[in-house]
């Protein structure tokens, strides 16, 4: 056990527009406040890594060869900005695939925990599906929604104990003021 905090973060609608299995470059849009919001956690202490559902590729809509050319753009581009993403996990399975790694099943986070070294009791899950807070509460994170992507649609089917804010700015924001009261509680000066 033991590790570092990180912010598992969903990709579609959470970081990045999301305009349905999204895959093409020129599709390439950052959310108002993403790099920003990772740039913030960064500073407080936080890895950041990608958990994400691509079944678009099971379902033949793109290959995998185009999702990481996607994904090295994203990787790239924010790299520029000074975010720095470990990693990315993606689930390429159908829905139906029964797999072992499609959110909120918590395949690609066990992974995770065990390649990076994540302390997941001190780790967040950042998405706008309930199936990303649903990860969250297997895995023994904290999870923030947020009301971008499809978070706004799906908000009523999520448990009232759910932070619920409306970009991601806002999700760092709150996970780095819950953190610190955390660490204060532990640490009384
Ligand atoms: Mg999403
Ligand atoms: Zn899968």
């Amino acid at each position: 056990m033991g590790g570092r905090p990180y912010v598992l973060v969903d990709r579609d609608g959470t970081l990045l527009q999301d305009s349905g299995f999204t895959h093409r470059i020129a599709e390439y849009a950052p959310l108002p406040g993403a790099i920003e919001g990772l740039r913030l956690l960064q500073e407080t202490g936080f890895g950041i890594a990608l958990v994400t559902n691509q079944s678009g590729i099971g379902r033949g809509y793109f290959s995998e060869e185009d999702f990481e050319r996607f994904q090295a753009h994203f990787i790239e581009d924010f790299a520029a900005h000074g975010v720095r993403i470990e990693a990315t996990y993606f689930c390429p399975h159908r829905p139906d695939a029964g797999c072992a790694c499609r959110k909120p099943a918590t395949g690609l986070l066990e992974r995770a925990q065990r390649e990076l070294d994540i302390d997941l009791e001190r780790s967040w899950v950042v998405g706008d599906s309930p199936e990303d807070m649903e990860l969250a509460r297997r895995a023994g994170c904290r999870g923030v929604y947020v009301l971008t992507g499809s978070g706004a649609s799906r908000r009523e089917v999520l448990e009232a104990s759910v932070p619920v804010v409306e970009g991601f700015l806002d999700a760092a924001r709150h996970i780095v003021d819950a953190s610190a009261r955390c660490s204060s509680a532990r640490e009384p000066q």
